[in-house]
């Protein structure tokens, strides 16, 4: 009963990467809360991602809605037309229970595969406070991912330069949902049924870490 109330008032904010319009995409921002350090908003991701990881969002929110949370979307079309900072804020306005970004990986190498998920490395001011919440979330996220596909599991990654981690205010987490460059991977993340399956082991994983 009480993970059913839980689920019935949390609300999960699904980032999925990119799709964000080229003139502002290459524009920068700071990679946190009063930093000099800057990096561009958005580089476009790999071949084929910004399509992808919107259908698994979409499925997400699908499934996540059905089991009784609330669910914002930092976008539900093709274009994104903000930062990764407004995707942060997006996100923290709504005092979401988790912030899941969604993105696929790419590689030079097209023998590389597998599913990773980021955390936002402890810092200070910036991420101190969702520091530990969001490796926990992170950890179940994973481990539900590469149970629903059985991809190959690359763990978990702490990051102190994602500028969406940094000025996250909530628990946040990335899903690297598989390599679009390895041909295997990238043909069964482009298709509807595994699409389905990673949003069903997000679902999984989100359900997990808001049980507790
Ligand atoms: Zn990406």
């Amino acid at each position: 009963m009480l993970a059913e109330a839980i689920a019935a008032v949390a609300l999960i904010c699904l980032d999925p990467g990119h799709g964000t319009r080229p003139a502002i995409g290459r524009q920068r921002e700071p990679i946190g809360p009063g930093s000099r350090v800057t990096k561009i908003k958005d580089g476009g991701g790999a071949r084929g991602e910004a399509d992808a990881v919107l259908a698994i969002a979409r499925r997400a929110r699908t499934l996540l809605l059905r089991r009784g949370y609330r669910v914002a979307m930092t976008r539900t079309g093709g274009t994104f037309s903000g930062g990764n900072i407004e995707r942060a804020q997006f996100c923290n306005r709504r005092e979401a229970s988790l912030m899941v970004r969604i993105h696929a990986d790419g590689s030079a190498d097209p023998s590389w595969s597998g599913v990773s998920t980021l955390v936002p490395a402890r810092r200070a001011g910036w991420t101190d406070d969702v520091y530990s919440p969001s490796r926990r979330a992170a950890r179940a996220v994973q481990r539900s991912l590469v149970g629903a596909t059985g991809a190959r599991n690359l763990g978990l990654v702490e990051r102190s330069d994602l500028t969406g981690f940094n000025w996250a205010d909530v628990p946040v987490l990335l899903v690297e949902t598989g390599f679009m460059t390895n041909p295997r991977e990238g043909r069964l993340l482009r298709s509807s049924s595994y699409q389905w399956r990673v949003a069903r082991g997000l679902t999984a994983g989100v359900a997990r870490f808001t049980s507790r």
